[in-house]
Parts: structure tokens; C-alpha cells; sequence
């Protein structure tokens, strides 16, 4: 089997990222994983990248976690794919299959958010692929949940970085209820306690943002569970 991490952050883009996408992509690699999908907060959650710059330069400092750890991940053997976290009032979407130029283009897609479901159903039209990250994460920052089933292609149903079970088993309900695929990631933050384990497993190598979407879509995977609970 082969193993890939969907849901992480580095201190390059995520202001509560403090590990480096070369470190984090070097702690992967020694854990054995084969790939990982770089998804660090957009501007909108905890960004690293400060607010006061043109669009085109935020994007550039946007995308250096992704870089390095894809420049490192190609020395050592480790697939590095991007991937993004964009938040709407506490509801986190992982975003696959833009990139750079795409994000560089479309300078107004903070203003889309006035109505998020427009938002996603813009970026499936453009090729992207919606995954609801931890739908029933409840902690104190987040003030409700916004769901949107008819605009997401999957749930996050395991987040290896709660402690809280009940947040993933509400996730499974949910994306049972609107026969939405299930995925699993670990949304770890840092190389130096990254202990969450977490991700999927898959039979075939994902080469591509397109074989992780059809291995998802196709049921061709498998879930971690992680080491927290
Ligand atoms: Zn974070
Ligand atoms: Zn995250």
C-alpha cells in the first residue's frame, strides 16, 4: 500500500504552521508516507503571509511552503502535491487541483466569499475538488457550522489531530447522510511533535491532484485513524 498525508500546514504560509515545508516534507519522508498534499490557511484563515502587499506577491509568499517542501520532497523521494485551506466563518475547505497561476488570476475570490457556496461551485467549475475539512470541529473559535452537501465532492471524516471522537463520527453521519466519499488527513502543524499519524492508504501510487480525486471519488481508499485516540 502506499501512504499520503491530504491535510497539512507550513510556517512559511500558516501562522500556526512552525515547521518548514522542507522539514515537514523530511519528517513525512521518515515516516514512511509517499506523497503529501500541502494545504496551508489562504488569506482568510490563520495566514502567515501579511495582508498589506499586492495580490500577486501574497500568492508568491502564499505558495513558498508548497515550493520548498516540494523542492526538498524531489530530492528525497517524497511526492509533494498543493492543495489549499480556505475558511469561511470557521468552516474549513480543502481545495485540490488550482495552482499558482490560478490563484494569481483570480485576485477577486475573497469578495466570493460573501456567499460561500458560489465559492465552491466557482472552483469545481474550474477543475478544483471540495473536500469539507472536520465539518463538526467544536471548539470555542468556531461560532456555528456551514455546511454545504450540495457543493463539496467529499467530508474529512477522520481529522487525526482531534482528541475528540465524536467530532469524526459526526462527519461520517453527515457525509453518510448526503452520500458524500469519505476522506481521512492529519492537519499537523510541525515536524518536531508530529505524532497525529493520520492520512489514507491506497493500492496504486497517486502520481497526480487527478488519481488522489478518482482514488477518493472510486472508494479506493483507505482510512488512518491516527495515534491520538
Ligand atoms: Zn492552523
Ligand atoms: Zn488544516
Amino acid at each position: 500500500m502506499y501512504k499520503y498525508e491530504t491535510h497539512m500546514h507550513t510556517s512559511e504560509a500558516s501562522g500556526c504552521g512552525s515547521s518548514t515545508g522542507a522539514e515537514m516534507a523530511r519528517k513525512y519522508k521518515d515516516e514512511g508516507y509517499d506523497g503529501i498534499f500541502v494545504t496551508d490557511h489562504f488569506f482568510n484563515g490563520n495566514s502567515a503571509v501579511p495582508r498589506d502587499l499586492p495580490w500577486k506577491k501574497r500568492i508568491e509568499l502564499y505558495c513558498k511552503g508548497y515550493e520548498n517542501a516540494k523542492e526538498t520532497g524531489d530530492k528525497i523521494g517524497l511526492d509533494v502535491f498543493f492543495g489549499v485551506e480556505y475558511t469561511y466563518h470557521g468552516a474549513d475547505f480543502l481545495i485540490y487541483g488550482l495552482d499558482k497561476q490560478w490563484l494569481i488570476e483570480n485576485g477577486n475570490i475573497l469578495d466570493i466569499e460573501r456567499d460561500i457556496s458560489d465559492f465552491l461551485n466557482y472552483v469545481r467549475s474550474c477543475g478544483g475538488f471540495v473536500v469539507h475539512a472536520h465539518p463538526f470541529r467544536d471548539y470555542d473559535y468556531i461560532k456555528h457550522f456551514t455546511l454545504c452537501p450540495h457543493n463539496v465532492d467529499a467530508v474529512e471524516i477522520i481529522n487525526a489531530s482531534h482528541h475528540q471522537k465524536e467530532f469524526d463520527e459526526r462527519a461520517k453521519i453527515y457525509a453518510e447522510w448526503y452520500n458524500l466519499p469519505f476522506t481521512a488527513g492529519s492537519d499537523s502543524h510541525n515536524a518536531t511533535d508530529r505524532y497525529y499519524g493520520g492520512g489514507i492508504l491506497t493500492e496504486t501510487p497517486i502520481k497526480s491532484f487527478e488519481d488522489y480525486r478518482d482514488a477518493v471519488l472510486g472508494g479506493k481508499i483507505q482510512l488512518l485513524k491516527g495515534n491520538v485516540l
